[in-house]
């Protein structure tokens, strides 16, 4: 069993902090690059049964719906018969009946879509739009057409953001009763718009109270903290993320997408022009026993239950205490063991980066 990745690199406009791989939405590059899809997955999906599928972009939901429908036709190509979740990413504006039938008929069962702040202020500075009645409203259609797993995102540590604003934002989401909901602290990257404007992040003791608040409300709701930035209502954990979590083999299709196949991660090209001509493939990497398991530390320590030390012994031959240097993370307490399982203690998770770099 295989997890797939689709990537539309097409957006209706351009946020200030994105740097994923993006160009604004045009239909002639639209329609060129469907074709392109098409040719990457004939040329390089062998067969296998297909456990999850996650159409992201960029905004999928941006195209017209003719291609759209292309789009999921494409999914065709792969056997689905034990197809568990069938994940697309919206944004809010493009939801209408019509789009959410045509999701349907191919079976998608899992809907994305970025919220990411209520806040004026916070929308301004990201150039984004939204506005709850309205969000309400799309929700309410997403339900009645029969939708029941929803994840929402939320963007949160903008610069100027107060924890008041924070604290609606969390409300007004939870009001909207999504099964499922990605939160993410604003990073500054480099070639956005917001780094040419050197906006500064928000101060470090700051962003950590707002995670520990985050943290502490979600839990308060009955949603399950199962990865750091991630909160599911039982049962509706992201099945496919957690194949990336899980250190598991995956496909990328589409510019910019990355995959992991028969031991080799690869990076598909940027360029939206050179993968439109077929020239795809950027960079691969055959990942020795050595790097598997550094993936498997790095990947596997995002879950908030870690890695379970007798799985990771069973699939490397080795044991984890043997390969990392796990015992002065557990003496001075960043890393804990659990019931079999070693995990970054949950009071340390928002330094969790600076712990992997103890740990690999
Ligand atoms: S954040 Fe999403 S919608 Fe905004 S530009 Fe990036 S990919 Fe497009």
């Amino acid at each position: 069993m295989i997890s797939v990745y689709i990537h539309i690199p097409f957006c209706k406009s351009i946020c200030t902090y994105c740097d994923f791989c993006k160009v604004l939405y045009n239909k002639e590059w639209a329609v060129a690059y469907l074709k392109q899809l098409k040719n990457e997955i004939n040329d390089r999906y062998m067969g296998e049964e297909v456990k999850t599928i996650y159409i992201g972009g960029g905004t999928p939901s941006c195209l017209s719906l003719k291609e759209i429908e292309f789009l999921l036709k494409l999914t065709d190509l792969f056997k689905k018969d034990k197809l568990e979740e069938f994940t697309f990413e919206c944004n809010i504006e493009d939801i209408n009946a019509e789009l959410l039938a045509i999701l349907k008929k191919y079976n998608v069962n899992r809907l994305s879509v970025g919220i990411e702040s209520f806040d004026e202020e916070n929308l301004l500075l990201m150039k984004r739009s939204n506005n709850y009645e309205d969000t309400l409203k799309k929700i309410e259609l997403i339900r009645k057409m029969g939708f029941n797993n929803l994840n929402l995102d939320l963007i949160y540590a903008l610069p100027g953001e107060k924890m008041s604003i924070l604290k609606k934002d969390i409300k007004l989401l939870l009001k909207l009763n999504p099964e499922h909901i990605s939160t993410y602290s604003l990073m500054i990257e480099d070639n956005t718009y917001l780094s040419y404007k050197k906006v500064n992040t928000i101060n470090e003791d700051d962003d950590a109270k707002m995670y520990e608040y985050i943290v502490s409300k979600l839990s308060s709701k009955g949603y399950n903290h199962y990865e750091i930035s991630n909160f599911s209502k039982k049962g509706y954990e992201s099945k496919h993320n957690l194949v990336y979590w899980n250190n598991e083999e995956y496909y990328g299709f589409g510019c910019g997408a990355s995959g992991y196949i028969s031991g080799v991660r690869y990076n598909n090209t940027r360029s939206l022009t050179s993968y439109i001509k077929g020239n795809i493939n950027s960079s691969e990497e055959i990942i020795s026993k050595r790097g598997k398991m550094e993936y498997e530390v790095i990947l596997g320590l995002r879950k908030i239950k870690g890695i379970n030390l007798e799985e990771f012994k069973t699939k490397y031959q080795t044991s984890m205490e043997d390969e990392f240097p796990i015992k002065p993370l557990l003496k001075n307490k960043e890393l804990i063991l659990k019931n079999g399982n070693i995990m970054i203690n949950p009071k340390k998770l928002y330094i969790m980066n600076e712990i992997l770099l103890k740990l690999v």
